[in-house]
C-alpha cells in the first residue's frame, strides 16, 4: 500500500521530515495514509495534493496616522475540481503561503466529506487586528478584496470568516465587489450578517453539526446521552454552542475551558446560567460560580464519555492521549489531535469523529447561504438545521461504511472518502488540453 502512495508519485516521510504538531505535515500524513487505500492512477495523488492556484499579493494601505504601509495577502484555490473554491479568509501575523496552503486543501477534504458542490480554498492577510483600529481594518479588507476581485465569485471563489475575521468582513467584502460589479453581489461571501443576506444558523452551525455526529457516535456505540457526561475544551464559537445543545440533550458537561483555564462540577455545570454568564461580566470561564478550577491539561484527561476540543490545534498528543479516558472524541476544532496520539487512542478503541467530519456543519451552512444567495429565497432556521442534520448524517454513516470495511480510524476513512470523491471527479472531468 506504501508502495502505492509512491506510485502515485508521493515523497516518502523518511525523505519529508514532519513536524506532526504543525497542520500542514498531519494533512500529508493522513492524505499519504488514504491513497494508499486507494488504487489511483500514476499523477492523481501528486495532482490532487499539490492543488491548482496560488495568488500572493503585496498592496498598499494608508494608516490612521497617514503613513503607508503594505500588507502581504494570500488566496489560495487548492481545487475547483468538485465545484467554486470555499473557504475563510484570516487576518494574523503569522500567515502565510505555507499555512494558507495547508488550509486550502483541508477544505477540499471537508465539503468532499460533507458531500456539498464546492472545491476548497483559504485566503489571509499578514496583519495583527488587536493592534489595528476599525478603519485600517475596513480599508486593509477593501483594498485585499480588490486585489483578489478578479479571481472571487460566486461561481468562483467563495471566502467567508476565520481568524480574526468576522461577519462585518464579510460585509465590507461584499460591498467592495459589489461596487466593483456595479450590482448587489451576496453570494461572494458567506457569513455574513443576516440583514444582507447572510443565513439563519449559521452562528451555531459548527456546533450544530458536532451534536449531530455526535448523536450520531453514540447510537453506534449504543450509549445513552441521556445523563453522559462531556468535557469541552474551548469556549468560543463552537465550545459555548456545543456545550449550550449537549447539555439542552440532557448530557452532563461537567467541564468546560478557554484560554485561561477551565472549570469543573461532577454534577454537571449551568453551562448558560452560570458559565457563559460569567464570561460574558468577566472575559473568561475561570472561578465561575459553582465550579472548581481545572487546568485544560487536566480537563482533557477526564473520565468522560465525550470529550470535545474545540479551542486549538495540537492539543491531544503522544505525551497525554495515554490518560485520554473520553468514549468518544468529537474534534470541534482543526488538528486537535497529532498523528501519533491517533495510534495510541486507536490502541484503547476511543471512538474520534474527526475534524473533516465532526466541524463540517459550519461550511454546509455556508453552502446554503451560497444556495439561498443563488434563488433570492430565505429559509426558516428549522429548515436549516433539518438539512444539515440530513447532511451530518449522511456524511457520519458514509464515513463509517469506509471504516467497518477498510478496517481503520474514522479519519483514515474520511480522507479516504474525500480523496476518492475529488479523484472521481477530476478523472471525468480530464485534462486539459
Ligand atoms: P473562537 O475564537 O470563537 O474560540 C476559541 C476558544 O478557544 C476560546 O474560548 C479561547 O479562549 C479558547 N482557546 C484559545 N487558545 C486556547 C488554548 N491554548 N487552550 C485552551 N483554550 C484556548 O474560535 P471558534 O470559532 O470557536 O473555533 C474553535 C476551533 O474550531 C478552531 O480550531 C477553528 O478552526 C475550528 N472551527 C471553527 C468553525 C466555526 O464555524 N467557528 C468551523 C470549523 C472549525
Amino acid at each position: 500500500m506504501e508502495e502505492n502512495a509512491e506510485a502515485c508519485g508521493l515523497e516518502a516521510t523518511e525523505t519529508t521530515p514532519c513536524d506532526e504538531a504543525k497542520l500542514l505535515d498531519a494533512a500529508y500524513m493522513h492524505f499519504r495514509e488514504a491513497v494508499s487505500h486507494l488504487m489511483l492512477e500514476p499523477g492523481m495523488a501528486e495532482l490532487l495534493w499539490r492543488g491548482s492556484r496560488s495568488y500572493v499579493v503585496e498592496f498598499p494601505v494608508r494608516m490612521d496616522d497617514g503613513s503607508i504601509r503594505v500588507f502581504s495577502g494570500y488566496r489560495v484555490q487548492h481545487s475547483t475540481h468538485r465545484g467554486p473554491a470555499k473557504g475563510g479568509i484570516r487576518f494574523h501575523p503569522s500567515v502565510d503561503l505555507d499555512e494558507i496552503k495547508a488550509l486550502a486543501a483541508l477544505m477540499t477534504w471537508k465539503c468532499a466529506v460533507m458531500n456539498i458542490p464546492f472545491g476548497g480554498a483559504k485566503g489571509g492577510v499578514q496583519c495583527d487586528p488587536p493592534e489595528l483600529s476599525l478603519g485600517e481594518l475596513e480599508r486593509i479588507t477593501r483594498r485585499f478584496t480588490w486585489e483578489i476581485a478578479r479571481f472571487i465569485g460566486p461561481e468562483r471563489d467563495i471566502p467567508a470568516p476565520d481568524v480574526f475575521t468576522n461577519a462585518q468582513t464579510m460585509a465590507w467584502i461584499m460591498d467592495t465587489y459589489s461596487i466593483l460589479a456595479g450590482y448587489t453581489v451576496p453570494g461572494v461571501v458567506t457569513g455574513k450578517p443576516v440583514d444582507v443576506g447572510g443565513s439563519l444558523g449559521r452562528e451555531a452551525a459548527t456546533a450544530q453539526g458536532v451534536v449531530y455526529v455526535i448523536r450520531e457516535s453514540a447510537h453506534y456505540l449504543g450509549m445513552d446521552l441521556q445523563g453522559a457526561t462531556v468535557a469541552v475544551q474551548g469556549f468560543g464559537n463552537v465550545g459555548w454552542h456545543t456545550a449550550r445543545l449537549l447539555s439542552e440533550l440532557g448530557c452532563f458537561v461537567i467541564a468546560i475551558s478557554d484560554v485561561f483555564g477551565g472549570v469543573y462540577n461532577d454534577k454537571g455545570l449551568a453551562v448558560r446560567r452560570d458559565v457563559r454568564a460569567h464570561l460574558d461580566a468577566t472575559g473568561s470561564v475561570v472561578n465561575a460560580p459553582g465550579t472548581e478550577s481545572i487546568s485544560n491539561a487536566e480537563l482533557l484527561e477526564l473520565d468522560v464519555d465525550i470529550l470535545v476540543p474545540a479551542a486549538i490545534e495540537g492539543q491531544i498528543t503522544k505525551d497525554n492521549a495515554t490518560r485520554v479516558k473520553a468514549r468518544i472524541i468529537a474534534e470541534g476544532a482543526n488538528g486537535p489531535t497529532t498523528p501519533s496520539a491517533d495510534v495510541i487512542l486507536a490502541e484503547k478503541n476511543v471512538f474520534v469523529v474527526p475534524d473533516i467530519l465532526a466541524n463540517g456543519g459550519g461550511v454546509t451552512v455556508s453552502y446554503f447561504e451560497w444556495v439561498q444567495n443563488t434563488q433570492k429565497l430565505f429559509w426558516q432556521e428549522e429548515d436549516i438545521n433539518s438539512r444539515l442534520d440530513a447532511i451530518m448524517t449522511r456524511a457520519f454513516r458514509d464515513v463509517l461504511r469506509i471504516a467497518e470495511r477498510e478496517k481503520v480510524s474514522m479519519r483514515t476513512a474520511a480522507y479516504i472518502l474525500a480523496v476518492e470523491r475529488v479523484a472521481v471527479a477530476a478523472r471525468l472531468r480530464g485534462i486539459f488540453p
